[in-house]
Parts: structure tokens; sequence; C-alpha cells
């Protein structure tokens, strides 16, 4: 056997000695072993329902040219999001778990952090509003937070809301206080986004909750994020119960995007719902299985999502065990990164998400040509302010390269990166530009 090895430019024809032949032999067995392993796998999920199709990106198409379904033309984004919440979401276990949680919780965040700055991969941190305090006090009544509404029904625990929150500070009792892991997320030279998961950890139920409830815990975590400078724009509903019935006082409380968890549809493209938020299914939840590999169940949802151009979603819980992060999570992160690396994924925040969709559904263009050159004047009722800037990615057949780009707004002219594409057009040439929504027109000069 001989094995053509590359060495420089030279190419030289390499004797391959016995046990290394025993060693590719393994190997390709690997390889087979692993890829059938894989179809076995996904036949499984499709059996059980999870590869169900989900909604479609709308078509955008002007004049020839079409925004993209995800930003710089990914067939696919990948989102991530943790429910940020040490003690507060385990209210209604015993001490021991709740402590437990809560160690693993403080050790897990800062190991996240660099894992995720060492790939460039931001993620959404669905924290707990409580979890920004530095400290709280009991009222002149012997209540914690008297001032915020209680749910009309809790079965989790009898007794007052808040009976367990501690009313100390962060020295004390540093699982019911965190804003020294917040900023250590905030201070990470990866931007994250800082998300919602409500004040208290409430259930959005329709029996465990009323409209006045949602309104004054996001009232209540938009004010504690408002100093810090983080706008409130994504939510995730503690318990996984959905809390869609309030959407309306979610909008407007100018929240953009909600997970949203369905039995049957793992992935989709984003839907918008009447009031302008956006729906992020998701996919799967960060755990071990005895069955199988849980990486194999990412790889294999990752590339049925670049298949059908639908967001993957994973999310988890920052208290689970270390080993999880050090194994699953690191792999699923690192494949991501290539993915992303290659151009074929696109990695974007549950905000960042949003506002790709919602400027997406809001511009319109017009493209008018001549000999010289191709101009798109574009035309948005994008509203920035609730959503935050973004791009719109364009891509447009051409046969041959341009000149230059520019891109025009108010008095201001400049010029504007563009890279090739040969995914858009069959066999075609196409260039990708990443269009800032603040554009008014771009020229493409042949
Ligand atoms: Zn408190
Ligand atoms: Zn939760």
């Amino acid at each position: 056997m001989t094995v053509r090895a590359s060495n420089g430019c030279a190419r030289a024809e390499v004797k391959v000695p016995a046990a290394v032949k025993t060693l590719l032999g393994s190997r390709i067995n690997l390889l087979m072993h692993s890829t059938l392993k894989r179809l076995f796998l996904k036949s499984i999920f499709a059996l059980k329902g999870n590869l169900a199709s989900g909604v479609e990106p709308p078509a955008r198409q002007f004049g020839g040219v079409e925004i993209t379904p995800f930003r710089g033309g990914a067939s696919a984004s990948a989102t991530i999001s943790a429910d940020f919440e040490i003690a507060w979401a385990f209210r209604g276990r015993g001490v021991e778990e709740r402590a437990l949680r809560g160690v693993r919780c403080r050790r897990n965040v800062p190991y996240l952090v660099r894992l995720l700055e060492e790939r460039s991969i931001p993620i959404t941190w669905a924290t707990v509003g409580h979890l920004f305090l530095t400290s709280c006090e009991r009222g002149a009544c012997g209540l914690a937070h008297a001032e915020m509404p209680r749910p009309p029904k809790n079965w989790r625990w009898k007794g007052d809301w808040y009976r367990h929150d501690p009313c100390t500070n962060l020295k004390k009792d540093p699982h019911w206080y965190a804003p020294d892991l917040i900023q250590g997320i905030l201070a990470s030279k990866t931007r994250h986004e800082m998300g919602s998961h409500s004040f208290s950890h409430i259930d959005f139920s329709q029996d465990t909750s009323t409209g006045e409830l949602v309104r004054r815990e996001l009232e209540e975590c938009i004010k504690i994020m408002a100093p810090l400078g983080l706008p409130l724009r994504s939510l995730v509903y503690p318990f996984n119960n959905m809390g869609h019935h309030y959407l309306d006082i979610i909008a407007s409380l100018q929240v953009t995007a909600v997970r949203h968890r369905d039995a049957r549809v793992r992935l989709s493209y984003p839907e918008r719902s009447a009031d302008g938020v956006f729906k992020l299914y998701e996919s799967m939840n960060l755990r071990r299985t005895n069955s199988y590999d849980y990486f194999d169940k990412a790889m294999i949802f990752l590339e049925e999502a670049m298949k059908r151009h639908a967001a993957f979603h994973i999310w988890f819980h920052p208290s689970d065990p270390t080993e999880l992060f050090e194994k699953e999570f690191h792999d699923i992160i690192c494949y991501i990164a290539t993915l992303r690396n290659r151009g074929e994924i696109w990695v974007a925040t549950m905000s960042e998400l949003a506002a790709y969709c919602e400027a997406r559904q809001k511009v319109k263009l017009h493209v008018s040509r001549n000999a010289n050159s191709i101009k798109i004047r574009v035309e948005s009722s994008y509203d920035a302010v609730r959503f935050g800037n973004t791009d719109v990615t364009l891509r447009l057949p051409l046969s041959r390269l341009p000149k230059k780009c520019l891109m025009r707004s108010g008095l201001e002219e400049k010029l504007i990166d563009w890279k090739a594409d040969t995914k858009g057009s069959r066999g075609g040439r196409s260039l990708l530009i990443n269009v800032p929504i603040t554009a008014e027109e771009l020229e493409v000069v042949l």
C-alpha cells in the first residue's frame, strides 16, 4: 500500500508499514461506524417526529436581489441560551439540591465565559432579575419584596412566593445574588446578550400568573438592567411553560424574542407574532444520555438546520454538572465555531436573530441596472430603537466581480465590503453584501 504524501510543493510516494495499515483500517472502520451510528440515530429522531418541518423563511426577492434568510448568507443560524438562575429555579426542591446547583453554577459560569471567549461564541444569558442585586432587605411587614405582586397560585411550595429569599447580600448568600458573575460575563471580549428569565422565576402558565404580575416582573428586570446599559430584548419563560398569551404585554415592554417550545417542531425559521415578538424554536437542551452520544444529536440537528434554512437553538442550565460542559458542550461549541468559520452557520444571540428577521421583513429593495452599475434603493420601516441595529445581507447574481461597492446614507458615501458566493445562483457567481439597516442606497460599480 502506498500513500501520496504532500511535502511542501513536492509530492512523494511513501511506503506504509503494516502496523500503520492496520491503524488506517481501524480508523476507516471507526469512521464507517460513526457515520452509520449517526444515520441510525437520525432515523430514530425522524421516527420520534423530532425532525418535523417548521416555518420556512419567507421569500424576500426584489428585482433578482435576495435578502438572505440569515446574516452573511449562512445556511442556518445557531443560537445558545442559558437559563441563569442559581437557586431561584430550585426553590421547590430540597436545600441540598439548591446548594449543589449553587456551587456548580458559580464554578461553571467563569469556565463557560472562558470557553465561549476562546471560540468567539456569544450567547443569551436568560437571567433571573434578582441575581443583578447585591443585596435586599425584608420590609417592615416581614415580607421580602413586598412591593412586587405575588402569583395567584403556587403549587410548588406553601407560604409566600419570596419565602426562600434570604434578604441578605452577595457575600452572605452567593446563590441568591450574582452581580459578580454578571460582571464577569459582561467583561468578556465576546459580547454576550443579557436576557431575562423574569425577576423571580415565575411560572407564566394561565393559572399561576396574571398580566399585572408579568408586567411588573419584566419592568423590574428592565429597571435593574438599565443602569448597566442593557436593554431587555429576549425572554425565556421559566419552567419552559409558554407565556405566549402575554405577548401583547411582552411586546409593549419592547421585548423582541422569546424561546418557544413545540412538542413537534425543533427546527424552524423564527416565527413573528402579530405583536412583533419572534418565537425562537428550541432544538435541544444540553444533557448527557446513556443511549447515544449527545454530540451526534447536535451534529444531526445542525446539518438538518443547514439543509432547510432553519434556526438551531440549544439551551442549558449553568448549574448542570461541570463534566457536561467540559465534554458535550465543549465539543458542540467547537463544532459550531468550525461551521461558523466556514461561513455555513451564523452564530446569533436571541435578539440578534430577531433583529435580522424583522429587518428582512421590513426592508424593500428598488433595483435599477445599467451597463456599468446596479443601484439598490433601500426602503425600510424597521424600528431600530426596539430591535437594535442590524445588517441585512443581500445576494446579487453577477457574471463578473464588481470594481467596488458604495453605500450611501444622507450625505455620507463610503466603500462597503463584499464577498463572492457560490451557493446562491446555480452554477453562477453571486455577491454577498452585508448592508447596515441605516443605508439608503447601495451601488455596485461594474
Ligand atoms: Zn430579594
Ligand atoms: Zn429556569
